[in-house]
């Protein structure tokens, strides 16, 4: 069956559909090769449901329309096989590069442009970097796009500062596309799995994009995280506002705030927000984020959230709302012994993993808190993670 005809039938009926991928065993991104949509949302279902067995019933997971092309940061390692440049990810558990040549769940034009970058590495004569040997230049291509502001961000992993060409390469990327807006080189010379270095240098633009979620704007630099699903997103945090059941007075502390997302967007409706966050360029990012958006009830702290929380617990301070959204290793007892101490009367708990949620949630219901709903939100159609929002009260409030 051709990819298109995959495509069309899953615009009729997007439960039905299948992944449809040639390269799905070796690149591991996706684990849902062979599954229906529909298969997989009552997988995912199932995986919140035993998590969260004891504290409440889940919610219905909240699918996609179109569970295709959503990821709106696209990385590929760059290599060179058999006289040939490649681009795409590591086979799993190796640093063996698999050509992922297109992708399913990637932006389209993100895609386009990596394609491009094959090209442009030829004939520039620019060799890619080999891992073994630490020799050539070219070592990855992050490209991240604001879906709803059409901006698009190119960043250029090389091995050293000096990309040959520099003004011409950048110039012939642009005329390819013209809806890159900002091009960052990033350094990354480690024998490393991470893909970003820490120097960067603006070669074109801005130096990061902007993106709308919500209704406000935000500002996104290559190493600040931001949520890679768009559409779900909003679902994701539209939820997250009518758990809080916010009247315009709270006091709340948004931890693990990112570039300030949940934060600004809850703004509005509250007294005061304190958001916390460890990563430097996603704290200056909320810090713009703030100011551009002229929202002056928020402040923000570079901090780790559980030293931050113990802080603010032994200084007597209160809190009427909790966000949080830690990262997939979930919360620990510094921030969430803090966080009983503070008080909120409601927490509103954002999980990418079920399995420290359950663990977290274990530790809060053991300390005066009462799980009220979850509702998981598909924000990763065929890769196995899954998100899920939870509400938890305060007993005897
Ligand atoms: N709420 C944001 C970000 C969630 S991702 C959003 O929806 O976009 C989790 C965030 O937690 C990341 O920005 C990461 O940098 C941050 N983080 C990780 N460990 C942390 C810690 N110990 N203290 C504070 N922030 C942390």
């Amino acid at each position: 069956m051709s990819k298109q005809v995959v495509k069309e039938k899953s615009k009729e009926n997007p439960i039905g559909c299948t992944l449809d991928c040639s390269v799905v065993k070796k690149c591991g991104s996706c684990s849902y090769g062979k599954e229906t949509y529909e298969e997989q949302l009552r997988d995912k279902q199932k995986m919140v449901n035993v998590n969260l067995n004891g504290f409440c019933r889940p919610e219905k997971i909240i699918g996609m329309e179109d569970p295709f092309h959503y990821r709106n940061k696209v990385h590929a390692v760059f290599a060179y096989r058999k006289g040939k440049i490649i681009s795409g990810t590591y086979q799993e558990g190796t640093h063996d590069v698999v050509f992922v040549e297109q992708c399913r769940i990637e932006d389209e034009t993100a895609d386009r442009i990596i394609a491009t970058l094959r090209d442009l590495l030829r004939s520039f004569k620019i060799k890619t970097y080999d891992e073994d040997t630490g020799y050539g230049l070219f070592r990855h291509a992050l490209i991240r796009v604001g879906k709803a502001t059409g901006q698009v961000m190119v960043v250029l992993v090389l091995s050293t500062p000096i990309l040959p060409s520099k003004n011409n390469f950048v110039k012939a990327l642009r005329n390819k596309h013209p809806e890159i807006t900002t091009v960052v080189l990033n350094v990354n010379n480690k024998k490393t799995s991470m893909i970003l270095g820490e120097k960067e240098t603006v070669l074109y633009g801005k130096g990061y994009i902007e993106d709308e979620l919500c209704g406000i704007r935000f500002r996104i630099s290559s190493k600040s995280f931001y949520q890679v699903n768009h559409v779900q997103t909003e679902v994701l945090y539209g939820k997250a506002m009518e758990y809080a059941g916010l009247t315009g007075k709270e006091r709340l502390v948004d931890a693990y705030c990112g570039i300030g997302t949940i934060g600004l967007i809850a703004a509005k409706d509250a007294g005061e927000v304190i958001s916390v966050e460890l990563n430097p360029d996603a704290v200056r990012d909320a810090i713009h984020n703030a100011k551009a958006n002229k929202i002056k009830n928020v402040r923000f702290y570079e901090n780790d959230a559980g030293r931050f929380m113990t802080q603010m617990a032994e200084a007597g301070e209160k809190v009427d709302v909790l966000f949080m959204d830690p990262p997939r290793a979930g919360s620990d007892e510094a921030f969430l012994g803090s966080a009983v101490t503070l008080s909120p009367k409601r927490i509103v708990y954002i999980s990418c993993n079920p399995v420290t949620l359950g663990r977290d949630l274990k530790f809060l219901t053991k300390n005066g808190y009462r799980v009220e709903k979850a509702q998981p939100v598909d924000m990763f159609p065929w890769v196995e993670h899954v998100e899920c929002v939870c509400l938890l009260s305060k007993l005897n409030a």
